[in-house]
């Protein structure tokens, strides 16, 4: 493997990237400090693939970490959005377009009777805790250690995604005060939820129902039931950050898949169909509390950005029940192959999934929750994601995060992946 990093195109343009944004990066993991070695500078994404300056293609496992679930570029996505732009791209007054954007996202998931559109799930998370507080008149939230929703301060704790990355355990910046009404326990830890809500009123709970941000971590039997009952007989609100697994687990998100039904929730990511937005909702009642209706004040001024509504309505046009079927077969077979890989390899590996939500973790434990994901070889991550990208396969750089799959991964690809895996396996 002696051609991962003769990528002099990407090199050159990190080094002046890195002169005028810090890390030359918009997003800090992007910058692959977790895995060594300078990321490909992408131009083009067509389908399950993307093509960097130096002209190398990769199968592609980040999909923009989540909202491409039609893949990069797909026919009716690019149209629906090349349409709109010659129709404006921002007008700062109500389409017709958020109101059906709106309606589809409240058909899919029944607990969402309302919701406000925002450009980001960090917007989401943030706008659904202020409602939760205004909601309930109380300050405190609970959340999970390794779950991410978003970089405001009061959900910065123990965060997973690049916080674990990068191995912090917070952010500079952020003031005691904003810190001091957000308490984290660990993920499937029922026991502790109990013993933090009996301590002091929360106003929610938040919690991402199939975690994806400290990597592929299904709730264990009983967890989200144990969190319903919890806030139903406290008076928390109990908050779906579905921005991963809204769309994506189930057409109804994990709501559908698990039967749990959220006061609020957060989406994000593939409602924008790769276009930047966020939404939060719940109930009529709780809603109405948003202003203009109620006191709990939350604006933006790109927030149902016409551009990223279409984009969203054209991607949430495809996701019918075969192309989730579809998902979850290959899915399925990107799981399988792995395992196999794995074993040919005589690698200590464990690969946990949700539908096409896929985590590769060099641990040999199950992995419940983020102390569990921190047992993680990280070293030997690093050098399969080079030994990975050598091989023509992009995967998320960091231990710590879901590949994603999407309807336009098709076998082909995912035995390519497979036998990338195996070789990278052997030699990492
Ligand atoms: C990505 C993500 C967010 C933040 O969304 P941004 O659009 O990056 O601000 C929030 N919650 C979860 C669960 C996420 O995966």
């Amino acid at each position: 493997m002696t051609t991962t990093y003769e990528r002099a195109r990407s090199a050159e343009l990190l080094e002046r990237a890195e002169r005028v944004m810090p890390g030359g990066v918009s997003s800090p993991v992007r910058a692959y400090r977790a895995v060594g070695g300078h990321p490909p500078f992408i131009e083009a994404g067509e389908g399950c693939r993307v093509r960097d300056v130096d002209g190398r293609s990769y199968v592609d496992l980040v999909c923009s970490w989540g909202p491409l679930i039609a893949g990069h570029a797909h026919p009716e996505v690019v149209r629906a959005i090349a349409e709109q732009a010659g129709r404006g791209t921002s007008y700062g007054a109500p389409t017709p377009l958020e109101a059906e954007l709106a309606a589809t996202i409240s058909e899919a998931v029944p607990s969402v009777e309302m919701l406000r559109f925002v450009s980001s799930g960090t917007e989401a998370a943030m706008s659904a805790v202020r409602l939760a507080r205004g909601a309930t008149g109380r300050a405190k939230v609970l959340k999970f250690a390794g779950c991410y929703h978003g970089h405001s301060d009061a959900l910065l704790a123990k965060a997973g995604s690049g916080l674990a990355t990068l191995g912090l355990p917070g952010s500079a910046g952020v003031t005691p005060g904003a810190a001091a009404d957000t308490i984290t326990v660990a993920y499937n830890d029922l026991e502790a939820v109990r013993v933090a809500a009996g301590a002091a009123p929360l106003a929610a709970i938040l919690v991402e129902p199939y975690a994806g941000n400290m990597g592929c971590v299904p709730p264990d039997p009983g967890f989200l039931e144990g969190l319903r009952e919890i806030c139903d007989r406290t008076g928390a609100l109990l908050v779906f950050d579905e921005v991963i697994t809204g769309f994506r687990v189930a057409r109804g998100g994990a709501q559908e898949r698990s039967g749990i039904r959220a006061d609020l929730t957060c989406f994000g990511k593939v409602i924008g169909g790769g276009l930047p937005v966020g939404a939060y909702g719940g109930s009529r009642t709780l809603m109405s509390l948003v202003a203009p209706l109620g006191p709990v004040y939350q604006a933006g001024t790109l927030s149902g950005n016409p551009l990223a509504m279409t984009a969203g309505l054209a991607t949430l046009r495809l996701l019918d029940v075969a192309a989730y079927a579809r998902l979850e077969a290959i899915g399925a077979l990107l799981e399988a192959g792995l395992v196999r890989a794995a074993r040919a390899a005589g690698a200590a590996v464990r690969v946990q999934r949700i539908a096409s939500l896929l985590t590769l973790f060099f641990t040999d434990r199950p992995v419940r929750n983020e102390d569990d994901a921190m047992t993680s070889d990280r070293e030997r991550f690093a050098a399969f994601h080079r030994a990975m990208l050598a091989r023509g396969v992009m995967l998320p750089p960091s231990q710590f995060e879901c590949w994603f799959v999407s309807l336009a991964h098709d076998e082909a690809a995912i035995e390519e992946i497979v036998a990338a895996a195996r070789a990278s396996l052997e030699e990492s």
